[in-house]
């Protein structure tokens, strides 16, 4: 995601507000010591050159003040030759010079202006204070008229030959200003310099943060183009320095990213290609069992699509939400069988469970393999009614037999009229147990495969003829003595050659046959007929009997299945004769099936494979 980086938040700027906070910093700290030494110095040098003066105008007027207080006659007036004095000392920035004498009266005054105030009393408090303590008295103020800062020196002068004697006190006053003017003018310039050297560090700042954060911007925008999946890309390492070996390594992790990529890509590829094309069903969900994957076959198996199971819960989509929790199948990863529907037919799945496990136990989802087990479970279950049905089928005659033997036992074999009656009944359950046991035998067989036909060519109408006739005798015998039977043909008039097993076929038409005797309790007409397509030759034989009911017309075929069961055991069925038939039919590449309207007859149809010869491929 991209992420917009703020003015004050990139690292030009920091660098740049790093520098130049430094370069203010140092000139804030060299600038505030330097104005200060250099206001000190100016200002110490002002009052020492002051100092000087008064200390040369002490000495000058020193002798004229001894003399004033001496008494002597001279030829000059000391008093006016101090003020002379006074008005001829030049020095630059002295304002004002004056001389009070010990009784506070003002001898001389250096304005010309104030002459006036010679003779008069000094109100003066420096003075004063100067006279008072005998020692000089300095100090800055400011001036009342002019507003400039003034330093005034106040000193007392005493006798040159007794230190006790106060000849009076010298005032100098003078404008201390244009030091500070001057201080101000050099802090002005200095302040120039400094800006000019800020905004010259800021420049140089910018030029030397761009430089560091170039390679690092195309960094920036080159592990953006990484994270996004591009990486075509390569970075300009431009140094040996750190930034250089960092985009030297970028560099190196975009290919090895590359590479890692794309055997992923083709890992995925395969395993979607392996998903795809597998034929169970697989699913794969995250630890809280949320569907994250599922596989063409699991969408056909369960009849969802992808988009709309995905997200969901397994178990729900499994529809065993009710059997099975999470947690179980967490703790136990057992099969479970499901039903389903595929393409609107019921079907069986068997589902299999496995964890996705990290190393360290973690489990990160589930994985359901969905295999259809329909066929197999068709079957198992066929094999189990297949065994339950034998078992069935031979303990009802074994049953009978024991209570027959037993009967004999207990003495009925001494009654001539039960004995041969009661034998009879046990020896025709043998011969149906016998024919049952060679029925599931020719069975078995087939089912192996290890019952080839031996085929030949054989002339059809011939055949179904033959076994007409057979019938017929039989019939017209004594065991059919006081029914009603009758048997029509409708062959085909020429000869109709087919392959086939000879004996296989005339025991499908026996069974057949037999079946339209025995389940025409009421006699009637039985009727062969033949019909012939372009590619099969179609055999039918219909009764006027019972009929079977619409639903069984099917399950007829399958083993051991009868319509009354008990009406067909006491005609000596086993269930097994329809079964053979429609084997060894198929094993002849043919058909058979049956259509019925229940009390009023029954039809068999046997289709066989046929392909017509042609007169000329005779002759
Ligand atoms: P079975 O030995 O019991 O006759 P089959 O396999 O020959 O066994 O026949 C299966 C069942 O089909 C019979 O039990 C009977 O109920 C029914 N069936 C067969 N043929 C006919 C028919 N022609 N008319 C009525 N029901 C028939």
């Amino acid at each position: 995601m991209k992420k917009k980086i703020h003015f004050y938040q990139s690292i030009n700027t920091k660098i740049v507000f790093i520098i130049v906070m430094l370069l203010v910093f140092a000139l804030q700290i060299i600038g505030a010591n330097f104005v200060t030494t250099m206001e000190q110095k100016l200002v110490g040098n002002f009052r020492g050159d002051r100092q000087t003066q008064m200390t040369f105008l002490k000495s000058t007027i020193l002798p004229l003040l001894e003399s004033d207080q001496s008494e002597e006659e001279t030829e000059t007036n000391p008093r006016e030759e101090i003020n002379r004095l006074l008005m001829e000392f030049s020095g630059s920035n002295i304002t004002e010079l004056q001389v009070v004498s010990p009784s506070m009266v003002i001898m001389g005054i250096s304005d010309s202006t104030q002459q006036s105030m010679i003779g008069q009393l000094s109100n003066d408090a420096d003075v004063r204070q100067a006279q008072l303590s005998g020692t000089s008295v300095t100090k800055q103020d400011l001036d009342p008229t002019s507003q400039d800062r003034r330093w005034k020196i106040v000193e007392p002068v005493y006798s040159s030959t007794d230190s006790e004697e106060f000849l009076g006190v010298i005032v100098l006053e003078s404008n201390i200003e244009t030091v500070y003017t001057q201080v101000s003018e050099i802090t002005m310039t200095f302040l120039q310099a400094s800006s000019v050297a800020i905004i010259l560090s800021l420049i140089l700042a910018n030029l030397v943060a761009r430089a560091l954060t170039k390679p690092i911007k195309e960094m920036q925008i080159q592990t953006r183009a990484i994270a996004e999946g591009d990486y075509s890309g390569m970075l300009t390492v431009y140094g040996d320095d750190e930034l250089g070996e960092l985009a030297f390594l970028i560099n190196e992790l975009s290919d090895e990213v590359a590479e890692a990529q794309e055997s992923i890509d083709s890992e995925r590829r395969r395993l979607d290609s392996v998903l795809t094309h597998m034929t169970d069903g697989v699913i794969a969900t995250d630890r809280r069992g949320k569907i994250v994957i599922v596989n063409n076959m699991a969408e056909k198996m369960l009849e969802v699509s992808g988009e709309e199971v995905n997200g969901n819960n397994l178990l729900k989509i499994l529809g065993v939400e009710k059997e099975l929790t999470l947690r179980r199948l967490l703790e136990e990863q057992e099969d479970i069988l499901i039903n389903a529907y595929s393409e609107g037919l019921p079907t069986i799945l068997r589902a299999s469970f496995s964890l996705i496990q990290r190393e360290t136990g973690f489990i990160s989802g589930i994985v359901c393999v969905l295999h259809d087990v329909t066929e197999q479970e068709k079957i198992e279950e066929e094999r189990k009614q297949f065994v339950s049905n034998v078992s069935h089928e031979l303990r009802t005659p074994l049953t009978s037999m024991r209570s027959y033997i037993e009967a004999l036992a207990d003495g009925a074999w001494q009654d001539p009229e039960l004995a041969p009656r009661f034998l009879e009944v046990t020896q025709s359950e043998t011969d149906r147990m016998i024919r049952m046991i060679q029925d599931l035998l020719h069975l078995s067989r087939i089912d192996s495969g290890k019952s080839d036909l031996e085929v030949e060519l054989v002339d059809l109408t011939e055949l179904l003829d033959h076994v007409l006739n057979r019938f017929d005798m039989l019939i017209h015998s004594t065991e059919y003595e006081g029914k009603h039977y009758r048997i029509d043909r409708n062959l085909l008039e020429e000869p109709v050659f087919v392959e086939m097993d000879t004996d296989r076929m005339i025991q499908v038409l026996d069974n057949i046959m037999n079946n339209a005797l025995k389940y025409s309790p009421d006699g009637g007409v039985i009727t062969g007929s033949m019909r012939q397509t372009a590619q099969s030759v179609i055999i039918s034989i219909t009764d006027q009997g019972m009929g079977i009911p619409k639903n069984d017309l099917v399950k007829i075929f399958s083993r051991f299945y009868r319509v009354d069961r008990a009406r067909s055991r006491a005609m000596g069925g086993s269930g097994l004769g329809l079964a053979i038939s429609k084997e060894v039919v198929e094993q002849h590449g043919g058909r058979i099936w049956a259509e019925s309207a229940e009390g009023k007859g029954t039809t068999f149809y046997l289709s066989l494979p046929y392909i017509p010869f042609e007169e000329d491929e005779w002759a």
